[in-house]
């Protein structure tokens, strides 16, 4: 299970297992798969997909997984007569139980296991301006595995973890302390400050670099949106829809359908990526769309879509995936993602981050131009969503930062004087 090779895309040269670069150029690696055809497992969560996961074992504690439901509500309302929601959070009439609430959830197990089965333990180092940070607390907790964390002050009120501090067992061998692996740092700053502090202390002895869309355990976790979609429909479907800043969703939706195909049992078309961004702050659809970047403004719809420099250009990146997909990127103003998150809520009967209505917005829009049909088979990724559920039924920790910083050096000093 889990067997692959690790190749860079541009040249498909072979290279060391946890590589994050290749030697010749910035192109993405990717993992090449011995399975050629899926077959499910019968173990919780993504862990089902794992032919296509680069992992060994599975973090059993961690069971999020993507739900995929035929839409009645929102369809009703678009005119759209197959349209499939991929629910990526908390909602538990619909079997949806990602712990943190958004599909970050997906990316961060799938890490960590890769990182337990390093051997090694470095510590790993994540700058995030909410949910990632979120979802490798989460996680982090339940394995034991130590993280520092880089989250700008603005953000810490995204920083709950709903695991009861002190019972989280670490992969079974007994009780570890609840935060006790987690060490917080508040950021004076935005999140590319968080970000640059991050990258020096990645480069210490000792610690590890998560990778964001670098790292293939993050992009084949996300991938199972894709996965469990062409299995529950049996195909794959036409069109994708997601919200995006990095980009990182959509490749990763892109080479699981590049699989999928390859698979032979699920169709031969690739499904069209239609990512959207929220305006002004949308790099992505500049570039797509050949215009001038705007400058950045601090205030968005959801800040979780902010990536100053997405995996846009780089071979097997944001570009590629596009263009081999025929996909488009849409542009999503405030006002717009407001009125279709107000349609989703009401129409589906469950809350939504921000963040995902951009999607729902793009959908509208795409709907109303005729881009995709009444009867296309259509995929919405709805990234995020059911916190007001989560809140009724747990109690959430709010994670403390242990130190508030301004420069890099005092991180260090804050770790050396843990060790
Ligand atoms: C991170 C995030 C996204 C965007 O993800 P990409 O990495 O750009 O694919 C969308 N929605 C939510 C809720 C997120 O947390």
């Amino acid at each position: 299970m889990g067997e692959y090779m690790l190749r860079c895309v541009s040249d498909r040269s072979v290279q060391p297992a946890y590589s994050l670069t290749c030697p010749l150029d910035n192109s993405l690696l990717r993992a090449d798969y011995q399975a050629k055809q899926i077959e499910p497992k019968s173990l919780p969560g993504i862990w089902r997909f794992m032919d296509w996961l680069p992992v060994q074992g599975i973090i059993a504690r961690a069971q999020g997984a993507p739900v995929t439901y035929k839409s009645r509500g929102l369809a009703g309302e678009l005119g759209l007569e197959n349209l499939y929601i991929s629910f990526n959070g908390c909602w538990p009439e619909r079997g949806a139980k990602m712990p943190t609430c958004s599909f970050k959830d997906l990316e961060a197990a799938p890490t960590m296991q890769m990182l337990l089965e390093r051997g090694d333990r470095p510590t790993l180092v994540v700058a995030s301006a909410g949910n990632t940070a979120r979802a490798f607390a989460h996680v982090a907790t339940l394995t034991g595995q130590p993280l520092v964390l880089f989250v700008p002050e603005k953000a810490l009120s995204r920083m709950w973890t709903a695991v009861p501090a002190g019972t989280a067992a670490g992969m079974g061998t007994g009780i570890v302390k609840g935060a006790g692996q987690v060490i917080l740092m508040a950021v004076q700053g935005d999140y590319y400050d968080a970000i640059q502090i991050a990258e020096k202390v990645q480069s210490l002895p000792g610690f590890v670099a998560e990778g964001g869309a670098r790292n293939i355990a993050r992009r084949d976790g996300m991938g199972t949106v894709m996965l469990d979609a062409a299995l529950t429909l049996g195909r794959m479907p036409a069109h994708y829809f997601q919200a995006v800043g990095s980009g990182t969703g959509g490749i990763s939706a892109w080479e699981a359908a590049l699989r999928l195909r390859a698979d032979g049992r699920f169709g031969s078309v690739l499904p069209r990526l239609h990512l959207a961004q929220n305006l002004p702050n949308a790099p992505i659809y500049c570039a797509w769309k050949g215009l001038e970047a705007e400058p950045v403004c601090s205030d968005m719809f959801d800040d979780v879509l902010f990536n100053r420099k997405p995996p846009y250009s780089i071979p097997g990146g944001v570009r590629d995936a596009l263009q081999e997909t025929r996909g488009d990127v849409y542009g999503i103003t405030d006002s717009q993602a407001a009125a279709a998150k107000k349609l989703f809520e009401q129409s589906e009967e469950i809350d939504i981050l921000n963040a995902p209505a951009i999607a729902v917005a793009a959908l509208e829009q795409a709907a109303i131009a005729g881009s995709i049909e009444p009867k296309d088979i259509i995929l919405l990724n709805i990234t995020g969503g059911g916190i007001a559920r989560i809140e009724e039924e747990h109690t959430l920790n709010m994670l403390k930062p242990s130190i508030t910083i301004s420069h890099w050096e005092q991180a260090v000093l804050f770790l050396e004087g843990k060790k």
